[in-house]
């Protein structure tokens, strides 16, 4: 019987993101592993392999697809209200205990996750997309820079459709990974685990890639916001939050930090929840740091105003939220604070049409 790899191993092409090494073997760039891989060889994430000197990349299929509100990914700077049609593959370079999306994530290395991939093409799903009153096509789920070759195939079409485009990130990114995403892509989630680079070499990955791509992408005026788990016990010192907080500041007071719950997952069942205080004393350090929106998710309507965007200049709440569900929208239509009139960061159409979706919802592929 063919295992999960067995098949997927047959829904590959030729990779654009890597160089024949003097030895032969393969130097993957699309994550910041740098896998050299040997003929024969698979790299770290399980899904890109050395097929006799030539690297095979994933293609032509999804492990799952499904329309969120933006919100939920989070992106609460870019187009709000909007629905973001999302889809994942399956794998991933890193192998977080405490992984939300592990069924994907870590089919090829958990035998207990399971996503039988579906058959997909650039074409169909733009059109899906559209069908489905999408503004933006996001690769999420599992990491996306592992599949990005696929990710810009679908990127290309969407664009010319007038889709948005974005991944939902670990930034585990490289220079080389990131030019070539460059043209295609226009928001950018990266997932900032942590400050501490001994926590990353926990989950299988360093800090410093991260940190790059996370600079760079703001250099390349890719909208950036960064989101934050708060784990009891794992990243929550107050030390450790200034010193991420800071960072983030420092390439621009103007990205959101969404700092958001945890809650027991995967091999993580026995750690405790976050609560709405530790949320809100953690955004406090963000905006001490001098970051200028910060956000708690996951507890919706616990957090008092935190789900909220409001003005940096004047204070004026500019999208109310509950959850995913926008209750109120005041930015003008050339993107600024209709009391103040200071320029809100981020991505925003002229019109608000009101929101699409505020659950997410499966969908079929046709
Ligand atoms: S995507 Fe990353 S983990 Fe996978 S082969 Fe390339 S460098 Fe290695």
């Amino acid at each position: 019987m063919s295992t999960l790899a067995d098949l997927l191993a047959q829904e590959t092409r030729d990779g654009d993101l890597y160089d024949v090494l003097p030895d032969g073997r393969l130097r993957c760039y699309a994550c910041g592993h740098e896998c050299p891989i040997p003929d024969g060889a698979v790299g770290v994430c399980k899904v890109r392999f050395n097929e006799g000197g030539r690297l095979r990349v994933p293609w032509g299929y999804v492990g799952g697809i499904q329309c969120d509100p933006i919100e939920k990914k989070p992106f609460f700077h870019a187009y709000p209200g909007a629905l973001a049609y999302s889809f994942g593959m399956l794998g991933c370079d890193l192998h977080c205990g405490y992984c939300q999306n592990w069924v994907t994530s870590q089919a090829l290395r958990d035998p207990a996750a399971v996503a039988p991939p579906r058959r997909a093409s650039p074409d169909a799903m733009v059109k899906d997309a559209l069908r489905s009153d999408a503004r933006v096509l996001v690769s999420t789920y599992n990491e996306p820079l592992i599949t990005s070759e696929w990710a810009v195939a679908i990127f290309k079409e969407a664009k010319a459709a007038g889709l948005a485009t974005g991944f939902v990130s670990n930034g585990n990114g490289t220079p080389r990974v990131l030019e070539y995403l460059r043209p295609w892509i226009d928001l950018y989630k990266v997932d900032l685990k942590s400050f501490d680079d001994r926590h990353y070499r926990e989950l299988g990955g360093r800090i410093g890639p991260i940190l790059e791509t996370i600079r760079r992408l703001h250099s390349m005026q890719v909208w950036v916001e960064i989101v934050t788990l708060l784990i009891p016990g794992f990243n929550d010192s107050v030390d450790e939050l200034r010193r991420l907080t800071e960072f983030v500041a420092s390439v621009s007071p103007d990205i959101p930090w969404h700092v958001t719950a945890f809650h027991g997952d995967y091999k993580m069942d026995e750690t405790p929840d976050t609560t709405p205080d530790m949320l809100m004393q953690a955004s406090d350090i963000g905006r001490e740091a001098g970051l200028k929106f910060v956000y708690a998710g996951n507890l919706p309507g616990r957090v008092g105003h935190l789900e909220d965007t409001r003005c940096a200049a004047c204070g004026d709440t500019l999208v109310a939220r509950t959850g995913y569900r926008i209750r109120d929208y005041r930015v003008t239509p050339n993107g600024c604070c209709p009391s103040c009139g200071t320029p809100v960061p981020g991505r925003f159409d002229a019109q608000f049409v009101g929101q699409i979706a505020s659950r997410p919802s499966v969908i079929r592929l046709r």
